[in-house]
């Protein structure tokens, strides 16, 4: 086998893995698996702004209860005062009767703010447990989901090593400076070597010069496609021949 056969035979091992690599990428495990951790990292952050909020509206509620507090014992000491005889004037009970009615007041309004903040909070928490069920939802699913897609990657690694070993067997019977010039042009023109169809390059379809036709029918040389550069492949001499004649 000359340095063409052998390069030509590299190239299909090289094609085939990289159709490993995209089924892999385009596996719909992958895409699912992508998704869902996607959603998980989404929910979390929301989880976690409902968390500091949830804070905010526990803080709040405190400092209200102890105002709410405050006022109740400045009640109460009034109410102890009248109850134990200590008010003398009548004016002195008038003023703190409107004083009573003024902390009731305020009492009613601390209780409606503590309502309201009670029913932020049971609000938030509902919310907060409801994420956290579907986190809980999505987590399993991702590791079954992770599970199923390892199994199918170890399927295709295993071809996928045996493919590869056989490549790198091609590459040590290949010349280093040709595997160089295969890389370059597989990097930039996807194949790097093609065969000659009916006197034309495969990669690109432009007609060859008779004069490159019959430098690739002696044989041994690399011969670059003058339009797209790759390297021309002259396989089955008779059959291309033939094809040639027509
Ligand atoms: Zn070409």
């Amino acid at each position: 086998m000359g340095q063409l056969d052998l390069l030509w035979e590299y190239q299909n091992l090289d094609l085939a893995l990289d159709k490993y690599d995209k089924m892999r990428k385009n596996s719909p495990l992958r895409n699912k698996l992508i998704e869902l951790k996607n959603y998980l990292v989404q929910q979390q952050e929301h989880l976690m702004k409902l968390n500091e909020e949830a804070e905010k509206k526990n803080h709040i509620l405190n400092r209200i209860n102890h105002e709410y507090e405050d006022i109740l014992k400045a009640f109460k000491s009034d109410f102890d005062k009248v109850e134990g005889g200590q008010v003398r004037s009548v004016k002195q009970l008038e003023e703190m009767q409107k004083a009573a009615v003024e902390l009731k007041k305020k009492l009613a309004k601390k209780e409606e703010e503590i309502k309201g903040l009670l029913n932020d909070i049971q609000a938030l928490s509902g919310k907060l447990e409801e994420i956290r069920v579907c986190m809980v939802k999505a987590k399993k699913e991702y590791s079954d989901t992770k599970a199923e897609y390892d199994s199918e990657v170890a399927k295709i690694q295993k071809e996928y090593q045996e493919v590869k070993e056989q490549r790198s067997e091609l590459r040590n019977k290949l010349d280093p400076e040709l595997i160089k010039r295969y890389n370059r042009l597989k990097k930039s023109r996807g194949t790097a070597i093609v065969m000659v169809e009916q006197s034309c390059c495969g990669g690109c379809n432009m007609s060859l010069a008779a004069l490159v036709i019959e430098r690739l029918k002696k044989g041994d040389d690399i011969i670059e496609c003058e339009n797209c550069g790759r390297i021309l492949y002259w396989a089955n001499k008779t059959d291309a021949d033939a094809k040639s004649a027509v």
